[in-house]
């Protein structure tokens, strides 16, 4: 076939200004790390614990190399599941305080593993309007046709809908079962930093007698006591029906991870497609992420000084006069507004050696462009304070 569809398309992102640039590391990933050999103050990893490059997980990694190899060769439910997945699923499971966990590879596969394997068209979706792509490409492949999105993190523009949703939800589908209804939303929303009204979505899902779920991506191993998440932060803990998480940001390695109630978990496990027709993580990433889990089990030293290191650098950036939004987690943003000048910060920033990401329109409103800042615990203070003063310096 012709491919000139391609180069057409291309052409335009450059004329455009879209096409992007992917940075290559060749370091590892720290509070600071190299792209292309030069050295940079790290700001805009996920690795909010600093556990992707820990000794610990390292050890652990080689070890299970040298004893099971690298790969394993099967999906899951055939002959693809190692001890190892079992001693990661339990120690999740007794970290989360939750019956049973399953782990697939991607939090993106696990979003898809819940929605689309527990609804169908005629189910119900209620979704807030900022949730991740992975939620709302996953409702997309579920098919579900009755979908209420509230507006972002506002319980009472939900509370709103109830009527319409409890009449959809006392008619029947067409196979004569009832309606299944899921209440589905980020945990910790990326771009803003803030953190969803739980509390409320809970007693909205009582009332209408439906399910939760919460994709607590930047939330693991961040907020809670040891990092359990947003469930355990609220105290919510048997109310939230699928605890969605990450094993690539704060855990540090990869993968993706649903707890929640053993016959929820063990149907999940039957019948989710993104867990039977795709190999499970493989032998280093598996034995890795069991010594991350333990370390977090054991002791809340690192996410103690990932929250420490979130004030030092907010605090410092608000007296500096900068707008830092709405935030209540990590994720720090500096707010710019025009597309432009938030993109030209960034560059101004990377020249004086200090990585930040800028976030533009379409991943947020038009006009309401930022930089975005992810401190770590292993940020020194050093590290945090010339961040800001190169902050104030490119800004003025
Ligand atoms: C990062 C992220 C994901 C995707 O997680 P992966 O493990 O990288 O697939 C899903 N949901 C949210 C809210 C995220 O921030």
């Amino acid at each position: 076939m012709n491919t000139t569809f391609f180069e057409k398309e291309i052409n335009e992102m450059i004329q455009q200004g879209i096409l992007k640039t992917i940075p290559v590391v060749d370091s590892e990933q720290g509070a600071h790390l190299t792209v292309s050999g030069k050295d940079y103050i790290n700001l805009c990893s996920n690795n909010y614990l600093g556990l992707a490059s820990h000794p610990q997980l390292k050890k652990k990694a080689i070890e299970a190399i040298k004893r099971f190899g690298v790969g394993t060769s099967s999906v899951r439910a055939l002959i693809g599941t190692n001890s190892l997945h079992i001693e990661l699923e339990k120690k999740l499971a007794n970290f989360k305080h939750a019956e049973d966990a399953l782990v697939v590879t991607g939090g993106y596969l696990a979003n898809m593993a819940v929605i689309q394997t527990v609804l169908d068209k005629e189910d119900v979706v209620i979704s807030d309007e900022l949730n991740h792509a992975s939620i709302i490409d996953a409702v997309r492949l579920s098919g579900v046709k009755n979908k209420f999105i509230y507006k972002h993190g506002d319980v009472k523009d939900l509370e709103k809908q109830v009527p319409e949703i409890k009449k959809l939800l006392k008619s029947k589908k067409s196979d004569g079962t009832i309606r299944k209804c899921i209440i589905v939303t980020d945990g910790v929303f990326s771009m803003d930093g803030d953190i969803a009204p739980l509390p409320g979505l809970v007693n909205v899902a009582k009332e209408l007698n439906c399910m939760v779920m919460v994709d607590d991506a930047h939330g693991e191993g961040v907020l809670g006591s040891h990092g359990r998440g947003i469930v355990d932060l609220y105290k919510l803990n048997g109310q939230v029906d699928f605890e969605v998480g990450t094993l690539s940001k704060a855990f540090g390695v990869m993968g993706g991870f649903i707890t929640g109630k053993k016959e929820v978990i063990e149907y999940l496990r039957q019948k989710a497609r993104q867990f039977l027709f795709t190999n499970g993580l493989s032998i280093p990433d598996t034995a890795a992420l069991i010594a991350g889990v333990d370390i977090l089990e054991k002791s809340d030293k690192l996410v103690k000084k990932l929250w420490e290191n979130t004030k030092l650098l907010q605090d410092g950036l608000i007296k500096a006069g900068c707008d830092i939004g709405e935030t209540t987690s990590p994720i720090t943003p500096v707010m710019i507004g025009d597309e432009l000048k938030a993109k030209d910060t960034a560059v101004k920033l990377k020249n004086a050696g200090i990585l930040v990401s800028a976030i533009t329109f379409p991943m947020v409103a038009k006009g309401s462009a930022r930089l975005r800042l992810m401190p770590s615990a292993l940020h020194t203070r050093q590290d945090i304070e010339n961040s800001i003063n190169a902050i104030v310096k490119v800004l003025q």
